[in-house]
């Protein structure tokens, strides 16, 4: 990119600043009409990019991305208005509001598990808080990465919204100019490069990262109803996903149930195609990772029991990304905690019980990014919840609200519309009389 193109995209930036909201519902139309007439573009590249099947792509990415632009058009007038907020008495003749100001020149890194939502999401919630913004969107898919940069040439003025293609180079290039906000999804290794850059220059910045993420089955736990939600996190993008299950807690009661059941249930879906590992290096990590023992051609999902098997000790050190999950036996929570320790703040937390008070201890033991009670990965389909991570899984959220505020500044406006005799104390001379005042004051304001 060039310093020229980086200027113009400031310039209009700052023009951006004086919408209304009709301008920047106009442009999120456009943009749902665009995905609405492409839909079978979208899945062609998903497919040719790693055989994402249709349906995955019809759900995870072009539904999630409809429904989300959908909820920002209808929402979009009320959350840019000035929120008043009540002003104390110590203020008195003044009146207080928020108002919300796009930040300017905004990054977007895209990774390529959810190529086109995790980049049109994050877009969505940036251009209705005014942004203009660049988006690098992952070289690993290459097909989608083409037909975002045709979406948006056709969608969004060159000033206003840009692509640029490229690997990490591309990234590190970008990251020498000075955003307004960078929005990184990926990986924890590139979120902290992108960090450290960002922290040099005081850019603020999002952080939507991974980690092992645990599901926790209590012995009360509806084993068939756990069974076929798992083994779904496990299939669906072929476990490629931030918030599939990694790291499954089974209750010593019922483990050997429910790897039963497990390996029965995911037998009987041998006929559905999954996508494909993404490259080969992921490929030559899955086997790495698993000592060769998995067969990553089949369409199958694999449980590694590691009450059983002591020899993969990377499995259990890092993200598993793939159709792969660990199985572990428990008794007590605390025999958990260990594992917590090491794989702190994952992005997701699943727990599996019929007793509030098991679940409640889970939720308060272990912080995560999200959590899902007998549900799960769907967490992040609700507008209305957050997404986002905690310490080692990013920092920041979006989603619905929550994106638009991600993405604004957030400037306190303090009006004057009366005399506020109050505040005349504050001035010299430092009089008797205003000492008593103030000491008036501390008795009634603290
Ligand atoms: P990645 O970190 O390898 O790549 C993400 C982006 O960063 C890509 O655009 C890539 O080109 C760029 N990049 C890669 N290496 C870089 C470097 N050294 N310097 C600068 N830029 C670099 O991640 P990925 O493999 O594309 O995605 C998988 C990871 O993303 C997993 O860890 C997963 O958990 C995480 N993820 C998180 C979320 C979330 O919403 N929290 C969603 C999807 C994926």
């Amino acid at each position: 990119m060039t310093s020229k193109i980086f200027d113009s995209l400031k310039l209009r930036a700052h023009k951006n600043r004086f919408e209304n909201a009709s301008v920047r519902i106009k442009k999120l139309k456009t943009l749902q009409s665009w995905i609405k007439n492409h839909e079978s573009d979208i899945e062609a590249a998903l497919y040719a990019d790693f055989k994402k099947p249709a349906f995955e792509a019809q759900v995870t990415e072009i539904l999630f991305t409809l429904s989300e632009v959908k909820f920002f058009i209808q929402n979009l007038s009320c959350w840019m208005k000035d929120k008043r907020v009540n002003t104390p008495l110590s203020l008195f003749g003044h009146k207080s509001y928020v108002h919300y100001e796009n930040k300017g020149v905004v990054l977007l890194v895209s990774p390529w598990n959810y190529p086109f939502m995790l980049t049109v999401a994050p877009l969505i919630a940036a251009v209705a808080a005014g942004n203009t913004v660049v988006i690098k969107p992952s070289e690993l898919t290459p097909h989608v990465s083409q037909l975002l940069e045709k979406m948006i040439k056709d969608c969004f003025d060159a000033d206003d919204v840009t692509l640029e293609q490229g690997d990490k180079e591309k990234t590190t290039e970008l990251l020498g100019y000075h955003f307004d906000h960078v929005f990184f999804t990926g990986s924890t290794s590139v979120g902290k490069i992108v960090a450290k850059s960002c922290a040099e220059r005081l850019i603020p910045y999002t952080l939507e990262l991974g980690g092992k993420s645990p599901a926790i089955i209590d012995a009360n736990a509806n084993i068939e109803e756990a069974v076929r939600k798992i083994q779904w996190g496990k299939f669906a993008n072929r476990g490629q996903a931030c918030v599939a299950p990694d790291t499954l807690f089974v209750h010593k009661k019922i483990k050997s149930a429910f790897l039963a059941a497990y390996k029965k249930y995911d037998e009987s879906l041998k006929s559905e195609t999954p996508s494909d590992i993404i490259s080969a290096r992921h490929s030559e990590r899955l086997k790495n990772l698993t000592n060769n023992q998995v067969d990553l051609k089949s369409s199958n999902t694999a449980l590694i029991d590691l009450d059983d098997v002591t020899q993969f000790p990377k499995i259990q050190e890092e993200e598993i990304f793939g159709p792969i999950a660990t199985v572990s036996e428990f008794e007590s929570i605390e025999d958990i905690r260990p594992f917590y320790e090491k794989n702190k703040n994952p992005l997701a937390l699943y727990v599996f019980s019929k007793n509030t008070d098991f679940i409640d201890q889970v939720i308060r033991n272990f912080p995560s990014g999200g959590v899902g009670i007998n549900t799960l990965v769907v967490h992040l389909a609700n507008h209305n919840l957050p997404f986002g991570g905690v310490g080692n899984s990013g920092q920041g959220r979006y989603h619905g609200h929550f994106g638009f505020l991600e993405f604004s500044h957030q400037r306190a406006v303090l009006k004057q519309w009366g005399f506020n005799f109050l505040l005349e104390i504050l001035f010299p001379p430092y009089t008797t009389r205003k000492k008593q005042a103030i000491d008036w004051m501390k008795k009634f304001l603290t």
